[in-house]
């Protein structure tokens, strides 16, 4: 079967901010399409997790770095490859967190604050049930990919590796 046909079988939410607890904004940049239920728990861990993490530091988060959402393809574009959960709008994909003051948090680079990085990567495996990052595969460098498949007995993923100089 080829992807394209299951693509567009549930239809996407598109999501364009999250509001936090206080009130503001957390913007999406650009807009994410995805189910209800990823858009759900994405939404959550913004608000729960990733705005408490960057409180820790003083800091705010303004927007997130959307690298890709709902997308009819394979698995890293790969032709002929299993349909990734980007075509079952089920992923996102995160390459950086813009911050309050204007900085911005690169998912790879010792920019990132080292406690802010290693709570997202804890509290992401908490939620989801796929997390690839940076030591995952070559396809993850440079951004986070979350993900909500579902198999057997709840099996997760969590394949993030922190740099050294993280110490959580
Ligand atoms: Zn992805």
């Amino acid at each position: 079967m080829s992807a394209e046909a299951f693509c567009g079988d549930e239809a996407p939410v598109r999501l364009t901010a999250i509001r936090l607890a206080d009130g503001q904004k957390v913007e999406l940049r650009p807009h994410a399409l995805l189910r209800c239920e990823t858009a759900r728990i994405f939404a959550h861990w913004v608000r729960d997790d990733l705005a408490a993490a960057a409180a820790v530091f003083g800091g705010s988060i303004k927007w997130i770095g959307v690298a890709a959402s709902y997308s009819c393809r394979p698995r890293n574009n790969i032709s002929g490859a299993r349909l990734s959960e980007h075509g079952r709008a089920n992923a996102i994909d995160i390459g950086a967190v813009g911050l309050g003051d204007g900085r911005t948090i690169p998912i790879r680079g010792a920019e990132a604050p080292a406690v802010f990085i290693a709570t997202m990567r804890q509290s992401a495996c908490q939620r989801f049930a796929t997390v690839l990052g940076p030591g995952s595969d070559r396809a993850h460098e440079r951004h986070i990919h979350v993900d909500l498949a579902s198999r057997r007995a709840n099996f997760r993923i969590c394949q993030w590796n922190i740099p050294d100089w993280v110490e959580p």
